[in-house]
């Protein structure tokens, strides 16, 4: 059976998300490039989503250079073995790591990919998810970036054969250097993209102050908190919570959109949501078209009820 590569930047909802996508494409293999001793969650991830081999470099210092020496410990896997497919995630660095790959081993490379057949067959959603692209790498095997979101991960224990590379830092990878490195606090709440419900208030909440509102909602239902864009370029809530094509893309249980219309840049973020939930005073309003329940009204009347009965059933 072929060998797919998975690189493993971080443990989380995206690499299992990876894993869960290469399975059917052939014998998978993590691949990860750590500082030492900072591999155990990803390993053991790899093992829960059914790799069936772990490549592993522990290589002291790897954290304080650009992605340059990960990607060269990856290039240098691929030459060896050949992968039939190589997939990474459609983060920045998971997205420079690809590039680099691409260029160094001279193969095709597609981006923010949702799914991937056997054949290497590649589905994109472009133009903010109103079209859906399928393109095939013609020069060599793929080498994807993985949307997160694509796919509901499932976990399929295995015990992969663990398999140490020896790695250095190469002087040109030393070229650019990582100067500080900022931790962005982090709340109680769950993070967005990792959220199993997430409620977004839109330019009809009117005001930061009156965002508590949906605070208290996502709270109450121990979601994330997300807004549009209207609503985080009018100073309401910050930008890094904004949900849509230029904002993060969620696809949690359960989805709440108050006050938002559903102008298409925003679907974008969340259509694949299992349930929307949508308050809106326009019953005209788009999103009711996307909406698996749907209430219109003032969004002020109606989430201070559902967050009485949503305490009341606690
Ligand atoms: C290139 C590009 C990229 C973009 N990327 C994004 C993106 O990533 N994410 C994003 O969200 N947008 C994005 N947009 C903007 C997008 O087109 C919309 O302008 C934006 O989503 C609108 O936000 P909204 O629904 O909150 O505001 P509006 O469209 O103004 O809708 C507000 C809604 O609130 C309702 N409302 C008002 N008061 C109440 C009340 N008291 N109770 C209940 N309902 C009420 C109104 O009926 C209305 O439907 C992008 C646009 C462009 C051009």
């Amino acid at each position: 059976m072929a060998e797919v590569f998975v690189y493993v930047d971080s443990a989380g909802k995206l690499a299992a998300e990876m894993l869960t996508m290469a399975r059917p494409l052939g014998e998978v293999s993590a691949v990860i490039v750590s500082e030492p001793g900072d591999s155990a969650e990803a390993v053991a991830q790899a093992a829960e989503y059914g790799a069936s081999k772990v490549y592993l470099a522990e290589v002291a210092g790897v954290g304080d250079y650009f992605m340059v020496p990960k990607a060269d410990v990856v290039t240098e896997l691929f030459k060896e073995h050949a992968p039939s497919a190589v997939l990474l995630p459609s983060t920045s660095e998971g997205k420079a790591v690809a590039a680099y790959l691409a260029v160094s081993t001279g193969n095709g490379l597609l981006t923010d990919v949702s799914a991937l057949d056997a054949e290497g067959q590649a589905t994109q959603e472009i133009f903010a998810g109103a079209s859906v692209s399928t393109s095939k790498v013609t020069k060599g095997v793929p080498i994807v970036t993985v949307k997160a979101n694509s796919l509901a991960a499932e976990p399929s224990s295995s015990t992969p054969e663990q398999v140490a590379v020896e790695a250095s830092i190469s002087e040109s990878a030393k070229k650019v250097a990582v100067v500080e490195k900022v931790e962005e606090p982090k709340g109680d709440r769950p993070d967005l993209t990792e959220a199993g419900v997430v409620v977004s208030g839109g330019r009809g909440v009117g005001s930061a102050e009156q965002f508590k509102l949906i605070e208290d909602v996502a709270d109450a239902l121990g979601g994330a908190v997300g807004a549009s864009r209207a609503a985080t370029d009018a100073g309401y809530y910050p930008h890094k919570f904004q949900v849509g094509q230029t904002g993060t893309t969620v696809s949690p249980q359960l989805y709440v959109a108050a006050g938002i219309s559903g102008a298409i840049q925003h679907r974008a973020g969340m259509q694949t949501s299992r349930t929307i939930v949508a308050v809106n005073k326009d019953a005209d309003a788009p999103i009711f078209s996307l909406a698996d329940y749907g209430v219109v009204g003032d969004l002020f009347k109606v989430l201070p009820q559902l967050l009485e009965n949503v305490e009341a059933r606690k």
